[in-house]
């Protein structure tokens, strides 16, 4: 076991099926010198799949071969200034798929599940929240009840999308997703005033701003939203205008979460040690896996923040089993995101973690307890091209943040 050695490193692109994201995972497999000893990573960034995967198979591979799997800290740090530069949502990816991976064996080693190497169970299941849209108040409370009838008591309302109704394009425009940005902060609290007058205050209700409006815009609907008692307001600003939190939590006590496009420290320790937000919900692969993820959590903590962390549809199995052994071991976790998995997703990643009434729940097999049916996966590559979405429009045409 003195011997044991990282003997092959590399990324395993899918892309099973189809939705409003067509998501191109990206999964990394460390195997080791011990036969069938071997962990997963999610490194999935959708947008720039094959960015990843070089520097996974071009760079991450030379550099950890032969080295020993057990000290997954020093490599993390090993391959975080390995490129001299540092951070980003591509590198971060490629260490995290590294990362997950190593956490993985260290816990078939250990024969346990990664949450006891993290300290062993808070809590049995993470409470998980749902999304629902619809065109009209009356649909998406439809679509609120249809989950709360499921069991589930966290509920995420949009209203046509994230920026509310498309607008008419101008002649000529390009491609991309046009959307009014003062109707939208005029419409959402008549969401949630006819949510709260049909449903009541027992469920929770959640709402993601998706950082689209402008930052005095988003302080006004933060504080016109007050009233209707969100359990969290999500992206209300983006990432380059974290300083407009200080004032939105000045105007009201409306929770707000935020780090979903963070992949740097410096950009989440202003907002914590300002206490200015109560949820961090980093992509977790994308700051670089379990690692950097558990200390940020511990650093949480001891300002009275809780985790959520970020859980949409292009987080690979592998990822989403990772949050959630960092959900059931954190003390102040808050709320876990939940797209759920399609039979062909749970066919190629065997040991997906289990929803039921609510509440995510681990597998108790040692590692993450999740594996990866290569052939299948193989079956179903990753297609190219670029994403319509992500180039977000006023009505006029201006480029604004997605
Ligand atoms: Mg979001």
């Amino acid at each position: 076991m003195s011997t044991l050695q990282i003997r092959d490193v590399r990324a395993i692109l899918t892309s099973p099926g189809t939705g409003n994201i067509q998501k191109r995972l990206i999964v990394v497999k460390v195997e080791t010198s011990e036969p069938g000893l071997f962990g997963l990573g999610c490194a999935t960034f959708t947008q720039r799949h094959r960015a990843v995967r070089s520097v996974v198979d071009d760079y991450l591979k030379p550099l950890l071969i032969g080295r020993d799997p057990r000290n997954s800290e020093d490599l993390w740090q090993l391959c975080h200034v390995n490129a001299y530069w540092r951070s980003g949502p591509v590198m971060n990816n490629a260490l995290s798929g590294v990362d997950m991976a190593l956490w993985d064996i260290k816990g078939k080693l250990a024969g346990l599940p990664v949450y006891q190497l993290l300290g062993g169970k808070c809590r049995e299941g993470a409470a998980v929240y749902r999304h629902a849209d619809g065109r009209t108040p009356a649909e998406v409370e439809d679509n609120v009840r249809a989950f709360l009838a499921q069991g589930f008591r966290h509920v995420r309302c949009q209203m046509g999308g994230y920026g509310g109704a498309e607008v008419a394009r101008p002649t000529g425009a390009p491609a991309g997703a046009y959307f009014d940005a003062d109707g939208y902060a005029r419409r959402v609290p008549v969401l949630f005033e006819h949510l709260r007058n049909t449903l009541g205050y027992d469920v929770e209700l959640l709402h993601d701003m998706h950082e689209r409006i402008a930052p005095i815009t988003a302080v006004n609907l933060a504080k016109a939203l007050e009233p209707y008692g969100l359990y969290f307001l999500e992206d209300a600003l983006p990432p380059e205008q974290i300083a407009w939190f200080a004032m939105m939590r000045r105007q009201c006590t409306t929770p707000l979460a935020m780090g979903e496009l963070f992949v740097n420290t410096n950009e989440w320790l202003p907002l914590i040690e300002g206490r200015l937000i109560d949820f961090i919900r980093c992509h977790v692969s994308a700051i670089g896996g379990l690692t950097p993820a558990r200390k940020l959590a511990v650093l949480c903590e001891a300002f009275g923040i809780r985790t959520a962390w970020h859980g949409p549809g292009d987080v690979s199995p592998v990822g989403h089993a990772a949050n959630v052994h960092l959900d059931v071991s954190s003390p102040n976790f808050g709320i876990q995101e939940w797209g759920g998995f399609s039979d062909l997703e749970q066919e190629i990643f065997p040991g997906c973690p289990e929803v039921r009434g609510g509440y995510v729940y681990p597998n108790d097999r040692p590692g993450l307890g999740i594996d990866i049916n290569e052939a299948l996966a193989a079956k179903y590559p990753c297609p190219d091209g670029v994403l319509e979405w992500t180039q977000t429009r006023l009505p006029d045409g201006t480029l604004v943040t997605p």
